[in-house]
Protein backbone atom coordinates (compact mmCIF):
# COMPACT_ATOMS: atom_id res chain seq x y z
CA UNK A 1 0.00 0.00 0.00
CA UNK A 2 0.23 3.35 -0.49
CA UNK A 3 0.71 4.34 3.65
CA UNK A 4 -1.85 6.24 2.36
CA UNK A 5 -4.66 6.38 4.99
CA UNK A 6 -4.16 4.20 7.23
CA UNK A 7 -0.25 5.03 8.36
CA UNK A 8 -1.25 6.54 10.91
CA UNK A 9 -2.91 3.53 13.00
CA UNK A 10 -0.10 2.61 15.77
CA UNK A 11 -1.53 -0.39 17.87
CA UNK A 12 -0.68 -4.36 17.23
CA UNK A 13 2.40 -5.43 17.27
CA UNK A 14 6.55 -3.82 17.10
CA UNK A 15 5.62 -2.16 13.64
CA UNK A 16 2.20 0.24 13.55
CA UNK A 17 -0.13 -1.72 10.96
CA UNK A 18 -1.34 -0.43 7.87
CA UNK A 19 -3.97 -1.02 6.20
CA UNK A 20 -4.25 -1.46 2.33
CA UNK A 21 -6.75 0.66 -0.05
CA UNK A 22 -9.77 -1.42 -0.78
CA UNK A 23 -9.26 -2.71 -3.90
CA UNK A 24 -13.16 -2.91 -4.98
CA UNK A 25 -13.04 -1.29 -8.05
CA UNK A 26 -10.67 -4.00 -9.82
CA UNK A 27 -12.76 -6.94 -11.43
CA UNK A 28 -10.38 -9.79 -9.36
CA UNK A 29 -11.94 -8.07 -6.01
CA UNK A 30 -15.07 -10.47 -6.64
CA UNK A 31 -13.31 -13.38 -8.52
CA UNK A 32 -14.20 -16.18 -6.65
CA UNK A 33 -11.50 -18.49 -7.02
CA UNK A 34 -9.42 -15.80 -5.64
CA UNK A 35 -11.09 -14.77 -3.03
CA UNK A 36 -11.08 -18.56 -1.93
CA UNK A 37 -7.33 -18.67 -2.37
CA UNK A 38 -7.27 -16.26 -0.07
CA UNK A 39 -9.53 -17.10 2.59
CA UNK A 40 -7.70 -20.45 3.02
CA UNK A 41 -4.64 -18.50 3.01
CA UNK A 42 -5.69 -16.19 6.13
CA UNK A 43 -7.51 -18.96 7.49
CA UNK A 44 -4.56 -21.58 7.86
CA UNK A 45 -2.60 -18.76 9.67
CA UNK A 46 -5.04 -18.28 11.80
CA UNK A 47 -5.75 -21.77 12.14
CA UNK A 48 -2.18 -22.02 13.86
CA UNK A 49 -2.76 -18.92 15.89
CA UNK A 50 -5.83 -18.90 17.77
CA UNK A 51 -5.20 -15.87 19.78
CA UNK A 52 -8.54 -14.45 18.97
CA UNK A 53 -10.76 -17.79 19.54
CA UNK A 54 -12.96 -15.41 22.20
CA UNK A 55 -12.87 -12.44 20.94
CA UNK A 56 -16.15 -12.62 18.85
CA UNK A 57 -18.39 -15.58 16.95
CA UNK A 58 -16.44 -15.70 13.54
CA UNK A 59 -13.29 -17.18 14.79
CA UNK A 60 -14.84 -20.02 17.07
CA UNK A 61 -17.29 -20.70 13.96
CA UNK A 62 -13.81 -21.04 11.80
CA UNK A 63 -11.77 -23.20 14.70
CA UNK A 64 -15.14 -25.33 14.61
CA UNK A 65 -15.09 -25.74 11.06
CA UNK A 66 -11.98 -26.47 11.19
CA UNK A 67 -11.67 -28.86 13.96
CA UNK A 68 -14.19 -31.39 12.95
CA UNK A 69 -13.38 -31.56 9.18
CA UNK A 70 -12.15 -35.14 8.07
CA UNK A 71 -8.28 -33.92 8.25
CA UNK A 72 -8.88 -31.43 10.87
CA UNK A 73 -6.96 -29.26 8.48
CA UNK A 74 -8.17 -26.62 6.08
CA UNK A 75 -7.94 -28.84 2.76
CA UNK A 76 -11.17 -30.80 3.94
CA UNK A 77 -13.45 -27.95 4.89
CA UNK A 78 -15.76 -27.23 2.23
CA UNK A 79 -15.77 -23.16 1.07
CA UNK A 80 -19.35 -23.40 1.64
CA UNK A 81 -18.67 -23.10 5.34
CA UNK A 82 -16.78 -20.18 5.12
CA UNK A 83 -20.08 -17.63 4.76
CA UNK A 84 -21.15 -18.50 8.54
CA UNK A 85 -17.55 -17.06 9.18
CA UNK A 86 -18.27 -13.62 7.37
CA UNK A 87 -21.52 -13.70 8.48
CA UNK A 88 -20.32 -13.12 11.90
CA UNK A 89 -18.06 -10.77 11.09
CA UNK A 90 -19.68 -7.37 12.67
CA UNK A 91 -16.14 -5.75 11.12
CA UNK A 92 -15.52 -4.27 14.61
CA UNK A 93 -11.82 -3.88 13.95
CA UNK A 94 -10.93 -5.55 17.26
CA UNK A 95 -8.68 -8.44 15.53
CA UNK A 96 -6.82 -6.51 13.55
CA UNK A 97 -6.06 -3.39 16.01
CA UNK A 98 -5.49 -5.40 19.09
CA UNK A 99 -4.50 -9.02 18.87
CA UNK A 100 -3.15 -9.70 15.17
CA UNK A 101 0.73 -9.65 14.80
CA UNK A 102 0.08 -10.54 10.97
CA UNK A 103 -1.35 -7.11 10.08
CA UNK A 104 1.15 -5.34 7.51
CA UNK A 105 3.71 -4.30 7.26
CA UNK A 106 4.06 -8.17 8.36
CA UNK A 107 4.72 -9.94 5.62
CA UNK A 108 1.45 -12.31 6.33
CA UNK A 109 -0.16 -9.27 5.51
CA UNK A 110 -3.79 -9.91 7.33
CA UNK A 111 -6.26 -7.94 7.61
CA UNK A 112 -9.53 -10.12 8.18
CA UNK A 113 -12.05 -7.72 9.02
CA UNK A 114 -11.35 -6.31 5.64
CA UNK A 115 -10.93 -9.83 3.86
CA UNK A 116 -14.67 -10.50 5.54
CA UNK A 117 -15.83 -6.97 3.89
CA UNK A 118 -14.53 -8.60 0.51
CA UNK A 119 -16.59 -11.74 1.11
CA UNK A 120 -19.92 -9.49 1.94
CA UNK A 121 -18.97 -7.38 -1.14
CA UNK A 122 -18.85 -10.49 -2.99
CA UNK A 123 -22.31 -11.85 -1.56
CA UNK A 124 -23.83 -8.12 -2.69
CA UNK A 125 -22.78 -8.36 -6.47
CA UNK A 126 -23.76 -11.95 -6.68
CA UNK A 127 -27.57 -10.45 -5.42
CA UNK A 128 -27.29 -12.83 -2.58
CA UNK A 129 -27.90 -10.05 0.22
CA UNK A 130 -31.36 -10.30 2.15
CA UNK A 131 -33.68 -7.38 1.04
CA UNK A 132 -34.53 -7.02 4.37
CA UNK A 133 -31.25 -5.79 5.71
CA UNK A 134 -30.89 -3.52 2.56
CA UNK A 135 -33.79 -1.98 3.52
CA UNK A 136 -32.80 -1.78 7.05
CA UNK A 137 -29.84 -0.33 6.13
CA UNK A 138 -31.61 3.00 4.68
CA UNK A 139 -31.51 4.45 7.77
CA UNK A 140 -31.83 8.26 6.53
CA UNK A 141 -34.80 6.92 4.50
CA UNK A 142 -36.35 5.17 7.45
CA UNK A 143 -36.03 8.20 10.23
CA UNK A 144 -37.13 10.51 7.77
CA UNK A 145 -40.38 8.41 7.55
CA UNK A 146 -40.63 7.12 10.93
CA UNK A 147 -40.25 11.32 11.81
CA UNK A 148 -43.51 11.89 10.18
CA UNK A 149 -45.35 9.80 12.90
CA UNK A 150 -42.84 8.77 15.43
CA UNK A 151 -45.65 8.14 18.09
CA UNK A 152 -47.01 5.52 16.56
CA UNK A 153 -43.89 4.17 15.17
CA UNK A 154 -42.29 4.17 18.47
CA UNK A 155 -45.56 2.53 20.08
CA UNK A 156 -45.19 -0.75 17.04
CA UNK A 157 -41.66 -0.89 17.67
CA UNK A 158 -41.69 -1.01 21.33
CA UNK A 159 -40.70 -4.74 22.90
CA UNK A 160 -43.87 -4.86 25.63
CA UNK A 161 -46.29 -4.42 22.01
CA UNK A 162 -47.24 -8.03 21.95
CA UNK A 163 -49.16 -7.15 18.36
CA UNK A 164 -46.73 -5.56 15.97
CA UNK A 165 -43.36 -6.84 17.31
CA UNK A 166 -43.90 -10.81 16.36
CA UNK A 167 -44.87 -9.37 12.91
CA UNK A 168 -41.77 -7.27 12.65
CA UNK A 169 -39.70 -10.30 13.75
CA UNK A 170 -41.48 -12.40 11.38
CA UNK A 171 -41.36 -9.99 8.21
CA UNK A 172 -38.40 -8.20 8.59
CA UNK A 173 -35.91 -10.15 10.78
CA UNK A 174 -35.61 -8.22 13.71
CA UNK A 175 -35.89 -10.56 16.78
CA UNK A 176 -38.62 -8.80 18.91
CA UNK A 177 -36.83 -8.82 22.21
CA UNK A 178 -34.40 -6.24 20.90
CA UNK A 179 -34.95 -2.65 21.87
CA UNK A 180 -34.81 -0.48 18.96
CA UNK A 181 -33.79 3.09 19.33
CA UNK A 182 -36.96 5.45 19.50
CA UNK A 183 -37.53 7.70 16.61
CA UNK A 184 -38.46 11.65 16.73
CA UNK A 185 -40.66 13.74 14.93
CA UNK A 186 -38.09 16.93 15.53
CA UNK A 187 -34.69 15.96 14.19
CA UNK A 188 -31.45 17.44 15.93
CA UNK A 189 -31.10 19.31 12.77
CA UNK A 190 -34.19 21.26 13.36
CA UNK A 191 -34.09 21.65 16.48
CA UNK A 192 -30.51 23.30 16.04
CA UNK A 193 -32.09 25.59 13.84
CA UNK A 194 -34.48 26.61 16.22
CA UNK A 195 -32.40 26.64 19.83
CA UNK A 196 -30.21 29.70 20.17
CA UNK A 197 -26.93 28.80 22.05
CA UNK A 198 -25.03 31.35 23.91
CA UNK A 199 -21.18 30.70 23.49
CA UNK A 200 -19.08 31.48 26.80
CA UNK A 201 -17.01 33.98 25.51
CA UNK A 202 -14.88 33.82 28.78
CA UNK A 203 -14.24 29.71 28.38
CA UNK A 204 -10.34 29.22 26.93
CA UNK A 205 -11.35 27.84 24.00
CA UNK A 206 -13.20 30.67 22.81
CA UNK A 207 -12.62 31.40 18.98
CA UNK A 208 -12.82 27.93 18.00
CA UNK A 209 -15.34 26.58 15.73
CA UNK A 210 -17.12 22.94 14.97
CA UNK A 211 -19.22 21.40 12.69
CA UNK A 212 -21.09 18.97 14.33
CA UNK A 213 -21.58 16.24 11.73
CA UNK A 214 -25.19 14.97 12.77
CA UNK A 215 -24.79 11.16 11.88
CA UNK A 216 -28.26 9.52 10.99
CA UNK A 217 -28.62 7.96 14.71
CA UNK A 218 -28.38 11.21 16.34
CA UNK A 219 -30.37 13.10 14.23
CA UNK A 220 -33.48 10.99 13.89
CA UNK A 221 -33.24 8.48 17.20
CA UNK A 222 -31.28 10.67 19.74
CA UNK A 223 -31.62 14.64 18.80
CA UNK A 224 -31.27 15.30 22.98
CA UNK A 225 -27.61 13.75 22.44
CA UNK A 226 -26.81 16.52 19.98
CA UNK A 227 -28.09 19.50 21.63
CA UNK A 228 -26.60 18.55 24.87
CA UNK A 229 -23.05 18.04 22.77
CA UNK A 230 -23.84 21.86 21.35
CA UNK A 231 -24.96 23.41 24.90
CA UNK A 232 -21.89 21.62 26.51
CA UNK A 233 -19.72 23.19 23.68
CA UNK A 234 -20.72 26.22 23.65
CA UNK A 235 -19.93 26.31 27.58
CA UNK A 236 -16.22 25.52 26.66
CA UNK A 237 -16.35 28.48 24.00
CA UNK A 238 -17.25 26.55 20.87
CA UNK A 239 -19.10 27.84 18.43
CA UNK A 240 -21.05 25.18 16.77
CA UNK A 241 -23.04 24.06 13.39
CA UNK A 242 -24.74 21.05 12.53
CA UNK A 243 -24.73 19.49 9.35
CA UNK A 244 -26.02 16.46 8.10
CA UNK A 245 -25.73 15.63 4.37
CA UNK A 246 -26.48 12.06 4.81
CA UNK A 247 -25.53 9.16 6.58
CA UNK A 248 -22.02 7.85 6.64
CA UNK A 249 -22.94 4.65 4.91
CA UNK A 250 -21.84 2.08 7.74
CA UNK A 251 -25.08 0.08 7.69
CA UNK A 252 -24.44 -0.17 3.70
CA UNK A 253 -20.25 -1.00 4.75
CA UNK A 254 -21.09 -3.79 7.20
CA UNK A 255 -23.36 -5.50 4.02
CA UNK A 256 -20.49 -4.82 1.63
CA UNK A 257 -22.07 -2.36 -0.30
CA UNK A 258 -19.21 -0.80 -1.41
CA UNK A 259 -20.36 1.73 -4.15
CA UNK A 260 -22.56 3.18 -1.97
CA UNK A 261 -20.41 4.19 0.75
CA UNK A 262 -18.12 5.56 -2.07
CA UNK A 263 -21.08 7.80 -2.90
CA UNK A 264 -21.94 9.25 0.68
CA UNK A 265 -18.43 9.60 1.15
CA UNK A 266 -17.82 11.86 -1.63
CA UNK A 267 -21.31 13.65 -1.37
CA UNK A 268 -20.41 14.45 2.21
CA UNK A 269 -16.88 14.89 2.15
CA UNK A 270 -17.89 17.70 -0.14
CA UNK A 271 -20.41 19.18 1.78
CA UNK A 272 -17.61 19.58 4.43
CA UNK A 273 -15.23 21.29 2.15
CA UNK A 274 -16.66 25.09 2.57
CA UNK A 275 -17.10 24.28 6.21
CA UNK A 276 -12.88 22.80 6.39
CA UNK A 277 -11.49 26.04 4.23
CA UNK A 278 -13.68 28.26 7.16
CA UNK A 279 -11.28 26.69 9.59
CA UNK A 280 -13.83 24.44 11.29
CA UNK A 281 -12.82 21.80 12.48
CA UNK A 282 -15.62 18.42 12.32
CA UNK A 283 -16.52 16.29 14.99
CA UNK A 284 -18.02 12.92 14.44
CA UNK A 285 -20.92 11.96 17.17
CA UNK A 286 -20.68 8.44 16.76
CA UNK A 287 -17.52 7.02 17.01
CA UNK A 288 -18.60 4.75 13.68
CA UNK A 289 -19.31 7.68 11.79
CA UNK A 290 -15.78 8.72 12.70
CA UNK A 291 -13.90 5.70 11.89
CA UNK A 292 -15.68 5.55 8.31
CA UNK A 293 -14.72 9.14 7.88
CA UNK A 294 -11.49 9.16 9.28
CA UNK A 295 -9.98 5.83 7.71
CA UNK A 296 -12.65 3.44 5.74
CA UNK A 297 -13.96 6.58 3.39
CA UNK A 298 -10.10 7.50 2.18
CA UNK A 299 -9.70 3.60 2.01
CA UNK A 300 -12.11 2.81 -0.13
CA UNK A 301 -11.10 6.29 -2.57
CA UNK A 302 -7.44 6.92 -1.69
CA UNK A 303 -7.28 8.85 -4.79
CA UNK A 304 -9.85 11.81 -3.69
CA UNK A 305 -8.14 15.09 -2.16
CA UNK A 306 -11.53 15.84 -0.73
CA UNK A 307 -12.01 13.08 1.24
CA UNK A 308 -8.91 12.81 2.72
CA UNK A 309 -8.76 16.36 3.58
CA UNK A 310 -12.17 15.40 5.37
CA UNK A 311 -10.42 12.10 7.31
CA UNK A 312 -7.76 14.87 8.65
CA UNK A 313 -10.22 17.44 9.98
CA UNK A 314 -12.17 15.46 11.45
CA UNK A 315 -12.46 14.08 15.21
CA UNK A 316 -14.54 11.67 17.56
CA UNK A 317 -16.44 13.54 19.79
CA UNK A 318 -14.55 12.64 23.03
CA UNK A 319 -11.50 13.12 21.35
CA UNK A 320 -12.55 16.84 20.53
CA UNK A 321 -13.05 17.90 24.09
CA UNK A 322 -9.61 16.28 25.07
CA UNK A 323 -8.12 17.81 22.45
CA UNK A 324 -9.61 20.99 23.46
CA UNK A 325 -8.82 20.08 27.26
CA UNK A 326 -4.65 19.77 26.36
CA UNK A 327 -4.61 22.51 23.67
CA UNK A 328 -6.32 25.59 24.83
CA UNK A 329 -8.11 24.33 28.21
CA UNK A 330 -11.65 23.84 29.63
CA UNK A 331 -13.49 25.13 32.56
CA UNK A 332 -13.95 23.59 35.76
CA UNK A 333 -16.87 21.21 36.02
CA UNK A 334 -19.16 22.22 38.93
CA UNK A 335 -21.11 19.26 40.41
CA UNK A 336 -19.36 15.75 41.65
CA UNK A 337 -21.03 12.70 40.09
CA UNK A 338 -20.50 10.00 42.41
CA UNK A 339 -23.21 6.99 41.02
CA UNK A 340 -20.60 3.91 40.12
CA UNK A 341 -20.49 4.39 36.47
CA UNK A 342 -19.58 1.49 33.84
CA UNK A 343 -17.98 2.73 30.66
CA UNK A 344 -17.89 0.37 28.04
CA UNK A 345 -14.88 1.24 25.42
CA UNK A 346 -16.67 1.08 22.02
CA UNK A 347 -14.60 -1.54 19.40
CA UNK A 348 -15.24 1.42 16.89
CA UNK A 349 -13.39 4.31 19.27
CA UNK A 350 -10.59 1.26 19.85
CA UNK A 351 -10.34 0.89 16.46
CA UNK A 352 -9.84 4.94 16.05
CA UNK A 353 -6.34 4.27 17.76
CA UNK A 354 -6.66 7.40 19.25
CA UNK A 355 -6.85 5.76 23.49
CA UNK A 356 -9.58 6.17 26.02
CA UNK A 357 -10.74 9.39 25.20
CA UNK A 358 -14.05 8.52 26.99
CA UNK A 359 -12.39 7.53 29.60
CA UNK A 360 -9.91 10.59 29.88
CA UNK A 361 -13.27 12.86 29.23
CA UNK A 362 -15.05 10.76 32.80
CA UNK A 363 -11.86 11.20 34.45
CA UNK A 364 -12.30 15.24 33.93
CA UNK A 365 -15.04 14.78 37.15
CA UNK A 366 -14.30 15.35 40.22
CA UNK A 367 -15.10 11.62 42.77
CA UNK A 368 -16.02 9.75 39.29
CA UNK A 369 -15.75 6.07 40.27
CA UNK A 370 -15.39 4.54 37.06
CA UNK A 371 -15.74 0.98 35.61
CA UNK A 372 -13.82 0.53 32.68
CA UNK A 373 -14.89 -2.40 30.13
CA UNK A 374 -12.90 -3.07 26.81
CA UNK A 375 -14.26 -5.68 25.19
CA UNK A 376 -16.77 -6.13 22.70
CA UNK A 377 -20.60 -5.58 23.77
CA UNK A 378 -21.94 -8.02 21.09
CA UNK A 379 -24.14 -5.95 19.10
CA UNK A 380 -22.48 -5.00 15.65
CA UNK A 381 -24.55 -2.47 14.36
CA UNK A 382 -27.84 -3.74 12.91
CA UNK A 383 -26.10 -7.43 13.30
CA UNK A 384 -27.22 -7.40 16.88
CA UNK A 385 -30.99 -6.74 16.14
CA UNK A 386 -31.62 -10.21 13.74
CA UNK A 387 -33.50 -13.11 15.33
CA UNK A 388 -30.33 -15.04 13.68
CA UNK A 389 -27.96 -13.36 15.61
CA UNK A 390 -29.29 -12.11 18.74
CA UNK A 391 -28.56 -15.00 20.98
CA UNK A 392 -25.30 -14.68 20.00
CA UNK A 393 -24.78 -11.42 20.69
CA UNK A 394 -25.97 -11.80 24.29
CA UNK A 395 -23.30 -14.45 24.12
CA UNK A 396 -20.33 -12.60 22.88
CA UNK A 397 -22.09 -9.66 24.93
CA UNK A 398 -21.99 -11.90 28.44
CA UNK A 399 -18.62 -11.48 29.27
CA UNK A 400 -19.09 -7.63 29.70
CA UNK A 401 -22.81 -7.98 31.37
CA UNK A 402 -21.14 -9.98 33.78
CA UNK A 403 -18.29 -7.88 34.27
CA UNK A 404 -20.74 -4.88 34.57
CA UNK A 405 -22.93 -6.77 37.09
CA UNK A 406 -20.50 -7.45 39.67
CA UNK A 407 -19.79 -3.13 39.76
CA UNK A 408 -23.29 -2.23 40.22
CA UNK A 409 -23.23 0.53 38.71
CA UNK A 410 -26.57 3.62 38.22
CA UNK A 411 -25.72 3.88 34.65
CA UNK A 412 -23.64 2.08 31.67
CA UNK A 413 -22.14 4.59 29.71
CA UNK A 414 -20.88 4.04 25.95
CA UNK A 415 -19.73 6.20 23.23
CA UNK A 416 -21.90 3.67 21.44
CA UNK A 417 -25.26 3.70 21.79
CA UNK A 418 -26.98 0.82 20.60
CA UNK A 419 -23.48 -0.56 22.58
CA UNK A 420 -24.72 0.87 26.11
CA UNK A 421 -28.64 -0.35 25.42
CA UNK A 422 -27.11 -4.01 24.41
CA UNK A 423 -25.15 -4.13 27.65
CA UNK A 424 -28.39 -3.37 29.30
CA UNK A 425 -30.33 -6.20 28.04
CA UNK A 426 -27.18 -8.29 28.70
CA UNK A 427 -27.66 -7.00 32.32
CA UNK A 428 -31.68 -7.48 32.18
CA UNK A 429 -30.91 -11.14 31.64
CA UNK A 430 -28.70 -12.00 33.83
CA UNK A 431 -30.83 -10.10 36.64
CA UNK A 432 -34.40 -9.56 35.27
CA UNK A 433 -35.48 -8.61 38.45
CA UNK A 434 -33.77 -4.76 37.74
CA UNK A 435 -35.58 -4.03 34.34
CA UNK A 436 -33.67 -2.11 32.02
CA UNK A 437 -30.69 -0.48 33.32
CA UNK A 438 -30.44 3.05 32.86
CA UNK A 439 -27.81 4.33 29.98
CA UNK A 440 -26.45 7.83 29.15
CA UNK A 441 -23.53 8.81 26.60
CA UNK A 442 -20.16 9.18 28.41
CA UNK A 443 -20.67 13.23 26.76
CA UNK A 444 -24.28 13.44 29.02
CA UNK A 445 -22.49 12.27 32.31
CA UNK A 446 -19.78 15.23 31.43
CA UNK A 447 -22.36 17.59 30.78
CA UNK A 448 -24.07 16.85 34.31
CA UNK A 449 -21.09 17.50 36.03
CA UNK A 450 -20.77 20.44 34.11
CA UNK A 451 -24.68 21.15 35.17
CA UNK A 452 -25.67 22.06 31.74
CA UNK A 453 -27.80 18.44 31.78
S1 LIG B 1 -13.58 -7.68 12.91
FE1 LIG B 1 -14.46 -8.15 14.93
S2 LIG B 1 -16.18 -9.53 14.47
FE2 LIG B 1 -14.86 -9.50 12.65
S3 LIG B 1 -13.50 -11.23 12.88
FE3 LIG B 1 -12.45 -9.44 13.76
S4 LIG B 1 -12.96 -9.45 15.95
FE4 LIG B 1 -14.40 -10.81 14.91
S1 LIG C 1 -6.55 -12.61 12.95
FE1 LIG C 1 -4.36 -12.70 13.45
S2 LIG C 1 -4.28 -12.86 15.69
FE2 LIG C 1 -6.36 -13.40 15.06
S3 LIG C 1 -6.34 -15.63 14.86
FE3 LIG C 1 -5.93 -14.75 12.82
S4 LIG C 1 -3.68 -14.69 12.70
FE4 LIG C 1 -4.21 -14.92 14.86
S1 LIG D 1 -22.18 4.91 11.52
FE1 LIG D 1 -23.10 6.92 12.01
S2 LIG D 1 -24.11 7.86 10.19
FE2 LIG D 1 -23.49 5.72 9.84
S3 LIG D 1 -25.27 4.53 10.29
FE3 LIG D 1 -24.17 4.51 12.17
S4 LIG D 1 -24.84 6.33 13.23
FE4 LIG D 1 -25.55 6.53 11.14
Amino acid sequence: MSEGAGANLKEGGLHAPLRHPLDWKNPDFYDEEKLDAELRRVFDICHGCRRCFNLCESFPTLFDLIDESQSGELDTVQSEGFKEVADNCTLCDLCFMTKCPYVPPHEFDLDFPHLMLRYKAVEQKKGETSWISGQLSETDRNGKIASVAPGLVNWANHRDNKYTRPILEKVAGIDSRTEIPQFHGKTFLLRAQDEKIVINTTAPAYGRKAVLYATCFVNYNNPDLGMTARRLLAHFGIETEVVYPGCCGMPQFEQGRLPQVATSAQGISEAMKPWIDLGYDIVALVPSCALMMKFEWPLLLPENGTIQKLAESTLDLSEYIMTLQKSEGLPAPVNAISDPVTLHIACHARAQNMGRKAEEMLKLIPEIQLNVIERCSGHGGTWGFMKEHYEVALKVGKPVAQEALKYQPAVVTSECPLAATHIAQGLEVLEPSQGLMPTQHPLEILARAYGVL
